[in-house]
């Protein structure tokens, strides 16, 4: 870059920061550092796994920014399907049973991919929209079987499930519940089987509505499953009659390598909530899919109208927008690279573990992994400050945007690549944390 092009770019930077400082109240941010110091970086432009800011500086986008841009970004034929559809018919209401037939076939194409009979989707414009549908429909579906008092949801500690009222009251992360008054009859309780049954116990199946669980948690630190989790769990939730919600925002289409993380544990749930990969994060869209058994005692059991939609409850961009995608990740057998890169994603933890210590509780399935440090790795003494966010602010330096999960005294560098990534790119991404591993030791 000449020097121009970077005292332009700096400028340009500066004046944006001065009206964003004054008049953008960012999501998940701190009010502090922004007024201090503005914004972080400002995105201009993206192409496959890089983003570039309005200095010009090029940076690999090691989580598809918020695990969602699966495909990369800067997909023209994207925004090709949106423009077309727009200027074909840009809304149209989908209340009162109405439709267009780009949802149709959205609907379609979700219950091909979706395992057993999940046939029947609900959309919604993201996920904690979706997940908020479900804990209504649970609690619906046993109102509408004359039993009201099943209501509690239950979900895991080191959950996430979104922002909403209801979706933060069923997130297992505390620091997501720091509000008043979220939604009643929400209880966390620890990934272990025996953890459940305890709860069932304690708080009585009649009072249970549902469960719901991520099949590997995603922004509580990519974590796996005990084995023989979901299948445990399936049949306690038969057992007890308590429907089990999977939260597949992060995990469906592909990212785990299977069409969706549920997949991988031979089991189908009740319920399943989606969002982000649907498409790839090119247009708000999420929804929730239910199952052919309780589509069908859904309609038996009211004549009444389900009184719950959002305005952009498949919404007709959205909709061709994720068709779209879809179509091109399989054209293009992206699905297939997800599980041929995360294999060296996998040898470049590895790798990282072996040319500097105190690197351990490696985890990766699909395009999805996570490391954690530790000051002494075979005690699992934790450094006093964590080490992650030090690495971060290194590979923002080199090049990579990075996400450190610090929840609850973890200290993880957690990783998902778009499913366009390349074997040289992995190579990079790991070559920079490398790097930024080896200057934040230095620092220390
Ligand atoms: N569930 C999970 C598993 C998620 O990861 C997220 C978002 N990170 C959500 C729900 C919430 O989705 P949204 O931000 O689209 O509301």
């Amino acid at each position: 870059m000449t020097l121009s092009v970077i005292e332009n770019g700096q400028k340009r930077y500066e004046e944006l920061a001065e009206l964003d400082k004054k008049h953008f109240f960012h999501p998940s941010t701190s009010f502090k550092l922004q007024k201090e110091q503005g914004p972080g970086l400002v995105f201009t432009e993206g192409k496959g796994v890089y983003l570039k800011d309005v200095r010009g500086k090029e940076y690999i986008d090691s989580l598809s920014s918020l695990w969602n841009v699966n495909i990369g970004h800067g997909r023209a034929e994207l925004g090709e399907a949106a423009a077309e559809q727009i200027k074909k018919l840009a809304f149209s209401s989908t209340f009162a049973g109405n439709s267009h037939e780009s949802v149709i076939q959205l609907a379609a194409k979700v219950a091909e991919l979706a395992p057993g009979d999940l046939n029947y989707t609900f959309f919604t414009s993201g996920g904690s929209e979706s997940n908020d549908t479900a804990f209504k429909t649970a609690r619906y579906y046993w109102k509408m079987k004359g039993r009201p008092s099943k209501k509690k949801i239950i979900s895991r500690t080191k959950s996430y499930h979104g922002v909403s009222v209801g979706a933060s009251a069923a997130t297992g992360l505390a620091p997501f519940r720091d509000f008043p008054s979220l939604a009643p009859d929400f209880h966390y309780v620890d990934s272990s089987i025996e953890a459940i049954k305890e709860m069932i116990e304690r708080e009585g199946a009649e009072t249970i509505a549902a469960i719901i669980s991520e099949p590997v948690q995603g922004s509580g630190g990519v974590n796996l499953p005990p084995q023989n989790f979901f299948k445990e769990l399936r049949d306690i939730c038969d057992q007890n009659e308590i429907l089990l919600i999977v939260d597949e925002v992060i995990n469906g289409f592909y990212r785990t390598g299977t069409n969706f993380g549920i997949d991988n544990f031979g089991i189908v749930p009740d319920i399943m909530c989606i969002a982000k990969g649907i498409s790839s994060g090119y247009a708000p869209i999420g929804g929730m899919i239910i199952t052919d058994r309780l589509k069908e005692e859904l309609t038996d059991l009211t004549d009444g109208v389900f009184m719950h939609g959002y305005t952009y409850s498949g919404h007709p961009m959205c909709s061709a927008v994720a068709l779209k995608n879809l179509e091109l990740i399989e054209q293009e057998k992206l699905n297939e690279n997800v599980n041929l890169m995360g294999a060296e994603l996998l040898k470049g933890f590895q790798y990282l573990q072996q040319t500097h210590g105190g690197i351990g509780n490696i985890r990766q399935i699909g395009l999805l992994g996570a490391f954690e440090f530790f000051k002494d790795e075979e005690s699992k003494t934790r450094y006093d400050e964590p080490f992650a966010p030090k690495v971060v602010a290194e590979a923002l330096n080199n090049g990579m945007i990075a996400r450190a999960i610090v929840y609850e005294g973890q200290d993880t560098l957690a990783f998902a690549p778009p499913f366009c990534i390349t074997k040289e790119e992995v190579e990079k991404m790991i070559s920079i944390v490398d790097q930024s591993i080896s200057a934040a030791k230095n620092k220390a």
